[in-house]
Parts: C-alpha cells; structure tokens; sequence
C-alpha cells in the first residue's frame, strides 16, 4: 500500500525501515518531513494511507482533503488519538488505527525518572558539577519511601508506575472512573480526585486527554493540593492548566513540577529550535523555575517502543490492505 508518512525524523524512518522489510517490504512509504494540518494534507496525494504521529492534527479539513484523494486509512503511531476529529473520520469513511500499547514501561520509566531528578535536584546536580561548584545548598532531598503518590489514570501506563512507586515503598492511591481490582490487588487504594489531590505528596497523571481531563489540574485543583506538592504530567499538555500551575509554582504551593508534554506544544518539540528565540511566554516562564523539569515529548523514546510503534503501525496497515480492517482501529461506533 502507498503510506504517507507525516512528521518523519531520521529514527522514524529507520524503525519503519526495518519493520517494513521484516514483513517483506510490502508497503511504500513516503516520509515527509511536513506536520499534518490542513495546508500539508495535500501532501499525501497519491496514497491509500497517511501515517500520522502525535502533534499532528488530523482534523475535518485535513481528513476532507484526505477523503477527497482517496486516502481510506489514518495509522496513528501513537496510543492517544485525541488530535483526530473521529465524527469527521466516521462521516468521511477514514478508518483510523493506532498503537494501543507500544511499551507502557517507557513511559513509566521516565515519570520515574523525573521523579527522582526532581526530588534529588539531578538536573541542577548535573550543571553544578560541570562548573566545579560542589556545593550541596539548595539541593536537599526528600525520602520516597512512606510518601503517597497520587495516580490519575490507572491504564496500563498508570499501573507500570504504581508498581515502580509501590517499589520505593512509597502508599500509591488512585483515581480512575473503571478502578481495577487487580490494581488494587497490588496494594493501590482508589480514591476520588478531591481525596487523591489532597493526600498526594507526588501526583501524576496518567488519563489520556478527553473532555472531562481537559484542564483536570487547574486553578482550584492546585489550591486543593498540598503545599508543596510534585506533580508530574506524561501524559497529554492540556490535561494541565500551565497558568494555573504556574501561579502555584509562585506561591510555592506547586514544589515541583515535572512535564514531558506542554499544552502548545506542537510548536516547539520534536524540533531543534535552539538559535531560535522561543515565542511562547507561558513556556519561557516555565523554563525559569529551579524546580521544574521539562523534557520534550521523548517518555516513549526507547529502541523497545520505536521497535513496537512501527510493528503494530505496519500490521495495522497490512490488516487494512488485506481484510479491510486495521488491527487495532479507533471506535467511532458512539459518534454515530
Ligand atoms: P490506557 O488506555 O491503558 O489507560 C488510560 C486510563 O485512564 C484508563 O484506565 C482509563 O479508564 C483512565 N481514564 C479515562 N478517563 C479518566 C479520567 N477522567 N480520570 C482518570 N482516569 C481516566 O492508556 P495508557 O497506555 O496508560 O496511556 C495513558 C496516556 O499516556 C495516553 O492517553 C497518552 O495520552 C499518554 N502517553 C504519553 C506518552 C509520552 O511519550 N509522553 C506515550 C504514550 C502515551
């Protein structure tokens, strides 16, 4: 099948390389380096199937044009489909697939990761050494174990972390509205977010973005939260309000702030914009605190996720070209 490839970057290219020659070089691939947005749609002419990764908007206009050249199949490379407009795919008869679960341990790995970096200042640890100031001011830790850790989002990423945490001996609640009794059978309490805000001395946020998760952190959900409080966001960037935690960040009331993913991010990450001057004064805010940690979109980033995001992408693509249905398609059933 001819696929469009949107978003590529050199790695992109040599894991779907390699998946695509492992099933016998079935498919055409053409890796472009443009975003997917309505201006680069058109892009995809000549193609059965685009290919699209997270910070790629694949909304009405864009899925029209798609429609209107005869591409049948959206492969997203990523588990969260919220950056598709479904009503629009339904109505088009755009299926859409994606890579439900590429490896849940990257992601958990890496909210513990800044965890640990943030408690123990790694990061301000790191420069400090490099410039010979061996000095520990400013750099006091705090114990994990004993600590409660608030998870919001109990899926397979939410229970790789709750098992990593319940590792250190930290008391790990959760809120998810499907709690799970095998989550529980591993020591984890469910709670209701008003509870879990108000115990937690980390929280991390491990729903994907609907709806009902849009802004779930705002103004009042930090006044909710201890003072001095870790909150970590792997999850999607508008899960949080960044002015309201910001402003929690001022008073103190925020103690650290770990985030992987930034509201307006599709601007900024996956790109080397360094001899450029950034021009999102919210974003720049956040890059002046000591105690905030921000890395850009890279918790899937590991050799084990890549291997698995191209595999299902391919399969997915393979299914559709062969029995009609992708592997594992979005359900638009309820937007009927
Ligand atoms: P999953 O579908 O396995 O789990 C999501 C869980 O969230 C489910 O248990 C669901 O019931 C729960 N949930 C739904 N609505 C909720 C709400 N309102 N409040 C609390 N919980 C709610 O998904 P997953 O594989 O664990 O991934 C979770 C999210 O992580 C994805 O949606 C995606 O946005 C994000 N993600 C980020 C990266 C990254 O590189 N930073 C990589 C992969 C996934």
């Amino acid at each position: 099948m001819d696929v469009a490839v949107f978003s590529t970057k050199p790695y992109d290219r040599r894991f779907l390389d390699a998946a695509n020659a492992a099933g016998g070089g079935k498919h055409r691939l053409t890796y472009l380096e443009a975003r997917l947005a309505p201006d680069t749609a058109v892009l995809a002419r000549g193609a059965r199937a685009v290919c699209a990764f997270v910070n790629d908007r694949a909304d009405a206009a864009a899925l029209e044009a798609f429609a209107g050249m005869g591409v049948r199949l959206l492969a997203l490379r990523s588990a969260g489909f919220n950056h598709v407009d479904l009503a629009a795919a339904r109505r088009l008869g755009v299926t859409v697939a994606r890579v439900p679960a590429y490896s849940p341990e990257a992601v958990a790995e890496h909210t513990a990761a800044m965890i640990l970096a943030l408690n123990r200042s790694i990061h301000r640890a790191y420069n400090r050494v490099r410039e010979g100031n061996f000095a520990l001011d400013g750099l006091l830790g705090f114990g994990l174990k004993g600590r409660t850790v608030g998870i919001v989002g109990t899926g397979r990423i939410g229970v790789a972390v709750a098992q990593t945490m319940l590792g250190f001996g930290c008391r790990v609640i959760a809120q998810d509205p499907y709690p799970d009794a095998a989550v529980e059978a591993l020591g984890v309490t469910y709670t209701g977010i008003p509870e879990l805000l108000a115990a937690s001395d980390i929280i991390t946020l491990h729903c994907p973005l609907t709806p009902e998760t849009h802004h779930l952190i705002d103004a009042d959900a930090v006044r909710r939260m201890r003072r001095g409080v870790m909150l970590i966001n792997t999850s999607r960037g508008a899960i949080v309000d960044t002015r309201a935690v910001i402003a929690g960040l001022k008073l103190g009331q925020i103690g650290y702030l770990g985030l992987d993913v930034y509201e307006e991010e599709a601007d900024l990450f996956f790109q080397d914009l360094s001899g450029k001057v950034i021009q999102d004064d919210i974003f720049a805010r956040l890059l002046t605190f000591p105690n905030v940690l921000v890395t850009a979109h890279q918790a899937f980033f590991t050799a084990e996720a890549l291997t698995a995001i191209a595999e299902t992408t391919l399969a997915n693509i393979t299914a559709f070209e062969e029995a009609g249905r992708a592997l594992h398609e979005v359900s638009t059933e309820k937007l009927a």
